[in-house]
């Protein structure tokens, strides 16, 4: 099947594997927490959605909430979910917790949000734009894509979150980004991780999907699979500018998304065959 064969009219995007249910603080797993995210799925044409919310808010996470929605909505594959941080204070207890709990999570997105700086998350907008000042731009996104290979050797998480987040404030490398990223990719490849392609990049100043079309690209011939995401903060955001990830996904031909459950990952096809 050829790429321009391939209408976004038949594809079908099922699934969204980063979620926040509680947002930016410990809020408890709740009937009233979590099902707004169920029925905005439903909504939207979701029937698959992983709940990831940040390590540091672990306490905040109930796995028999999680089943008590299951029951409630069974039309819908709810999965349990963390986002693991490299977040210097809180994530080694999010290490912990998430080993503690492995065989109760589905999936783990593996993130790095910290460089240099202990206190600051560097995709803060605005205000993380200042550790780039009067730095090079190409060897922090050397650093970061370090911190992400540190991040997959983990052996904790089952799938990279927002690639090249680095970019979330426009800076750009002066190097190819290939000859940059492609050390990690091979790593990523190696140790059997997918990866996340995230509509939240076109929510922030950078205004681009993660990761760079080089990256999916570079990613596809290297044979990684793909998960795809919103990073919704918000049930209201489910699903967000997915017509917009539709188009990329026709695109570039991609055809199969995967899915997790109990950390196996298993191969959907997002798309029906073209009608001639
Ligand atoms: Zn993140
Ligand atoms: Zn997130």
């Amino acid at each position: 099947m050829s790429v321009d064969q391939l209408s976004t009219t038949n594809y079908q995007l099922f699934s969204d594997y980063h979620t926040h249910p509680q947002g930016h603080r410990v809020q408890r797993y709740t009937p009233a927490l979590l099902q707004p995210w169920a029925d905005s799925a439903r909504k939207v044409g979701l029937t698959d959605i992983a709940f990831t919310d940040h390590d540091r808010y672990h306490a905040g996470i109930d796995f028999d909430e999680i089943d008590y929605l299951r029951e409630r909505n069974h039309d819908l594959r709810i999965r349990a979910g963390i986002e693991l941080d490299n977040d210097p204070i809180h994530s080694a207890a999010g290490r912990k917790w998430i080993e503690k709990h492995w065989d109760k999570l589905d999936f783990v997105l593996g993130s790095v949000h910290f460089l240099d700086r202990d206190d600051q998350m560097f995709d803060s907008v605005p205000a993380g734009a200042a550790q780039f000042e009067g730095r090079n731009v190409d060897a922090i996104y050397v650093d970061y894509f370090r911190r992400v290979r540190e991040t997959a050797a983990t052996g904790l998480v089952d799938c990279l979150a927002h690639l090249d987040l680095i970019k979330i404030h426009g800076h750009r490398p002066a190097a190819e980004i290939g000859a940059i990223v492609n050390e990690t990719l091979d790593f990523i490849r190696a140790r059997n991780l997918a990866i996340e392609l995230s509509t939240a990049g076109w929510r922030k100043p950078v205004n681009e999907l993660y990761p760079s079309d080089r990256i999916i690209e570079l990613a596809i011939q290297k044979g990684i699979p793909f998960t795809i995401a919103s990073d919704a903060h918000s049930h209201a955001q489910l699903a967000d500018n997915y017509p917009k990830l539709a188009r990329k996904l026709a695109g570039f031909g991609i055809c199969q998304l995967c899915v997790f459950e109990n950390h196996q990952r298993f191969v959907r096809a997002v798309c029906a065959e073209p009608l001639l």
